[in-house]
């Protein structure tokens, strides 16, 4: 069965009617929703973004389902972390082909929730397999108790034990809801944790189907529990009752979590925005850098917490790179559909397409020029803006500063690496920097100067982002902590520190003269120091 609706915009263009997926039936829906508790009886408007069509109500969580929540997934902890390492990855293994044989489904979900296009939409669904592939072979090494040496060789051992923390809070964004609502949570799961996940209330349709989907492969059922609300409504209850807590959001939210995990003297991870910066160098092969160029600025509408809002182009390319850069953004297929052909879809939201517009107003009103785009596109469904492309971009405009978060790039030339490097660092941003050169190891230098807790040399975010076993995050105010490597599993654990003297021979002995005792302390550690016993 198919639906077909009529999109409705804020200004009277009517935009062509669109097919919505078949897999998005109202049971469907229903059922998935189900899965959160609203014993209030509010509800939210989850709603089509290609059409504005209200497609389920969201139960809204109160304080009392949240805290039932953690009790439910407190007792499912206590029995998921006695299950044998092998036999928890186990429940991944299927998981992991259970998510590939379902990919379709959960992109038609991302994509009406979200309004992306679909290419961005499948390439969101690969992230938790991809996660999934990573730690099932990191995980057993990771987890396994660690012998280290003791203070006295022979006498004493000390051993590293990995415990899981409890229930780990997990609060995500909207703007990868599949990829940060379960993709955060597999390396907590595979450490023994249960899981209270809180999604953004616009697009927490996919999520919810990725726990319905880690059930189905075996996950004990109530570790995993999802509560729904808006932000400042259900965030203090959720980080009250939480061992730790996993954010991805904006760097002003970060702060109001950050806060209050301190206070509550529980760890957290903060996953927060950015300004990235991309500098093209002199000998850049300019094909390569355009088609960089228009992922970096319009993938995912550009709303990408690692996509490039500033680019800085030699003085003696910029020319160059501007008109080839304008005539390809002028050539991108931007649509509302539910098949691959579309380059990019739409904004989030409403709410945020005027965000975004205000953005390039106020450029505009302070003297930036739009050489392309620039506008609403209402024609097109209620949240599109066209791919927009800015210089004369200043410090006193918004857009200069801060994070617009759509897909508004601003050109500037530089007239040395070094300037370039000045410009880059001029934020107070530092999540992701992109680097385009022939020169690999010119490229690298000047990657090595950028203040970013991801740098790309010749891609935008992929390589970064994809590499899983390295650890990514942001510096400045652009997160604490990270994900993925080895620290994206060992966060969610505390180490237990288990050590044994066998021997009694710390201390000096009953009747021993302590000045003896205290030689004898000083010779065994000069002899410590040069054994190589540990
Ligand atoms: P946001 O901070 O407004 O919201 C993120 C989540 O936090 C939502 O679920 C929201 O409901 C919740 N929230 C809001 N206020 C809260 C509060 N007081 N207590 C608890 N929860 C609260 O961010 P957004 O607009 O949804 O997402 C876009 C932002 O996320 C951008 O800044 C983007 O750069 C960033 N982001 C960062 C990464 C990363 O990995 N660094 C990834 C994706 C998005």
């Amino acid at each position: 069965m198919t639906t077909t609706a009529q999109p409705t915009t804020t200004t009277g263009s009517t935009p062509p009617a669109i097919t919505r997926p078949a897999s998005v039936t109202p049971g469907f829906l229903q059922g998935l929703v189900s899965r959160v508790d609203g014993s209030g009886g509010a509800t939210w408007p989850l709603t089509e973004v290609y059409t504005g069509e209200v497609l389920v109500e969201l139960p809204q969580s109160t304080p009392g389902d949240i805290e039932r929540a953690f009790v439910k997934a407190r007792r499912a902890q206590a029995e998921w972390a006695q299950w044998p390492l092998a036999k928890r990855l186990a429940v991944f293994k299927r998981a992991h082909t259970l998510f590939l044989d379902h990919a379709e489904t959960t992109t038609d979900l991302i994509q009406v929730e979200s309004g992306k296009n679909r290419r961005m939409a499948i390439e969101e669904t690969c992230d938790p397999p991809m996660v999934m592939s990573h730690y099932l072979k990191r995980a057993p090494k990771l987890l396994a108790p660690t012998k280290r040496g003791g203070p006295v060789p022979f006498l004493t051992t000390s051993t590293e034990i990995r415990q899981p923390k409890g229930v780990v809070a997990i609060i995500g964004p909207w703007n990868f809801p599949f990829a940060t609502g379960i993709s955060d949570s597999i390396a907590a799961l595979m450490a023994g944790n249960a899981i209270v996940l809180k999604p953004d209330n616009k697009t927490a349709l996919s999520p919810l189907y990725g726990v319905q989907l880690l059930e189905e492969a075996g996950l004990p059922k109530g570790l995993f529990q999802v509560v729904c609300g808006e932000g400042p409504d259900v965030g203090p209850t959720l980080i009250d009752n939480a061992n730790y807590v996993m954010f991805t959001g904006s760097t002003a939210t970060g702060r109001v979590i950050g806060e209050r995990a301190g206070r509550n003297l529980i760890g957290c991870c903060l996953e927060l925005g950015g300004k990235n910066p991309m500098i093209v160098l002199e000998d850049a092969a300019m094909d390569d850098v355009v088609q960089g160029a228009l992922f970096g600025a319009f993938g995912n509408t550009g709303q990408i917490c690692m996509h490039i809002e500033r680019m800085y182009l030699p003085e003696s390319r910029y020319e160059e790179f501007k008109t080839a850069f304008v005539k390809a953004a002028e050539g991108l297929d931007v649509r509302a559909s539910y098949d691959f052909e579309p380059d990019m879809g739409s904004l989030v939201s409403v709410e945020h397409l005027r965000n975004v517009q205000a953005h390039v107003e106020d450029a505009v009103a302070k003297g930036a020029t739009v050489l392309t785009g620039g506008h609403a596109r209402p024609d097109l469904g209620p949240a599109f803006f066209e791919p927009t492309i800015l210089e004369g971009v200043t410090d006193e405009m918004r857009c200069g500063v801060t994070e617009t978060f759509g897909p508004v790039v601003a050109l500037y030339p530089y007239r040395s690496v070094d300037e370039a490097v000045a410009l880059a660092n001029d934020t107070d941003y530092g999540l992701n920097a992109s680097v385009w050169g022939t020169d690999l190891d010119a490229a690298c230098a000047v990657a090595a100067r950028i203040e970013a807790g991801n740098v790309n040399v010749n891609d935008i975010l992929a390589t970064a982002f994809a590499s899983k076993g390295t650890p990514s995050g942001g510096v400045k105010t652009s997160g604490v902590g990270a994900r993925h490597g080895d620290q994206g599993l060992l966060k969610y654990t505390d180490v237990q520190n288990l050590a044994v003297l066998k021997k009694q021979v710390m201390g000096a002995r009953p009747g021993q003269d302590y000045e003896e005792y205290v030689k004898g302390m000083v010779s065994g550690l000069k002899m410590m120091r040069k054994t190589r016993i540990r």
